[in-house]
């Protein structure tokens, strides 16, 4: 047998933009023999389930509910409203925008992009130009990814809704939370969001396996004018059940149900404005110790702005040696492993071991975020990787002065 590295033994930290670390009332919800599907529990807490997931997402309208992972709740939402030949408009920030655009491709929609880069929110102002120019009024949607999992960077959805309104578009508005749901603060209804995606494995801390798609009433109507919508993808049966309440569509997803109703418990024990007001703080913790490190050697923060970071992920550059050399040091020494970088560079390209990215999302407190920071600060003082010093000293400031 080898022998494992001295200091990797004790539970392991995952500390990745998702999947998310899982609570133990999580896995403990879902240890369970197979349930009844027919009657009983399972049924039962249906119903304020799907209340509560609507109150996560600030919205009194509806939500379906599929076995999938977020690229199903992508194709979910265009598949009731987006026909092949519409229009919709891309405003890209991040690999996960043109993922969403991808996808409607290939359901044989017209996809527009405006590339604002990977390094940028998106610029109202050129949304707005390049919807006043639509005077037929041919773009159906704008695809907004709330937080670009890939860039960490966070766009204002409501700033959206403002320029459809100036501009007096009728496009729906969809938006993409699966990074951002139960980290940033986001409003369904008040920003006035027609359609939003998410998926059950980021700030809801479940393990990946479920997708959600929230639409309201004018999205339904759009649907209700569609030539045709796949049969497992129509969000109608799912969202109006007349059995089983979201499940005449296929059997369910009986342990994440009871995973799903262990997290919901949680964030509202918390409340959701408290766990918005953690994840922030958390946020500017790492954000702190990542600018001191960037004050010498190649580290770096992908966003400059800090008003357009993500509280619950940070995309980092590290050129030399490399973040991939600093990921491999602390996932075999220490048992805490980093996410990758994605979407910055093609894999295979050198370049591609610049980027590295930190989950903070979900089922994080202070002392995991000040671990993971610490763990970071000894890779880098063992691969001698030169970095601006009191990292970890201004990541204490920020919790110990919350
Ligand atoms: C994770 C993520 C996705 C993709 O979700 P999968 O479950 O991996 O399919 C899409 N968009 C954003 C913003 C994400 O963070």
């Amino acid at each position: 047998m080898t022998k494992s590295p001295l200091l990797a033994q004790g539970r392991s930290y995952l500390a990745i933009p998702g999947p998310s670390v899982m609570p133990d009332a999580v896995l403990n919800a879902m240890h369970r023999a197979a349930p009844n599907i027919y009657s009983g529990a399972l049924i039962d807490m249906m119903p304020a389930l799907m209340a509560d997931l609507r109150r996560v997402a600030r919205t009194k309208h509806h939500v379906a509910m599929y076995i999938g992972n977020g690229h199903a709740a992508w194709e979910a939402a265009l598949s009731n409203v987006v026909a092949p030949g519409d229009k919709v408009l891309v405003p890209s920030t991040g690999r996960f925008g043109i993922g969403w655009g991808e996808i409607a491709t290939d359901l044989g929609a017209q996809v527009e992009v405006i590339d604002f880069g990977r390094a940028a929110a998106m610029d109202m102002a050129r949304v707005a130009d390049v919807l006043a120019a639509d005077k037929a009024h041919e773009i159906k949607a704008i695809l907004g990814v709330h937080v670009d999992t890939s860039s960490s960077v966070r766009n204002d959805i409501a700033g959206l809704r403002a320029v459809l309104d100036e501009v007096g578009h009728p496009a729906l508005l969809m938006a993409d939370c699966i990074a951002s749901l139960g980290c940033d603060r986001f409003e369904m209804d008040a920003w006035g969001v027609d359609v939003m995606v998410t998926a059950c494995q980021k700030g809801l801390m479940v393990p990946p396996g479920v997708g959600f798609v929230f639409f309201n009433d004018k999205a339904e109507a759009v649907r209700a004018k569609m030539p045709r919508v796949s049969r497992y993808w129509d969000w109608m049966p799912r969202a109006h059940p007349e059995e089983f309440y979201q499940y005449h569509c296929g059997t369910a997803p009986t342990q994440h149900i009871f995973g799903l109703r262990a997290a919901l418990d949680m964030i509202h024990d918390e409340g959701i404005e408290q766990v918005w007001a953690r994840h922030a703080v958390l946020a500017r913790a790492v954000w702190a110790a990542c600018e001191a490190w960037s004050q010498r050697g190649t580290f770096a923060l992908n966003i400059a702005d800090r008003e357009a970071r993500s509280h619950a992920v940070t995309a980092l550059r590290l050129q030399t040696p490399n973040a991939t050399a600093l990921r491999d040091w602390v996932q075999q020494n220490l048992g805490l492993t980093l996410g990758i970088g994605l979407g910055m560079a093609a894999p295979g390209d050198p370049a591609w071991h610049g980027f590295f990215r930190l989950g903070h999302m979900g089922h994080v407190n202070g002392h995991m975020i000040m671990g993971l920071l610490g763990g970071i600060e000894a890779g880098m003082t063992a691969l001698k990787i030169e970095h601006g010093a009191s990292a970890l000293d201004a990541a204490a400031q920020v919790i110990a002065g919350h």
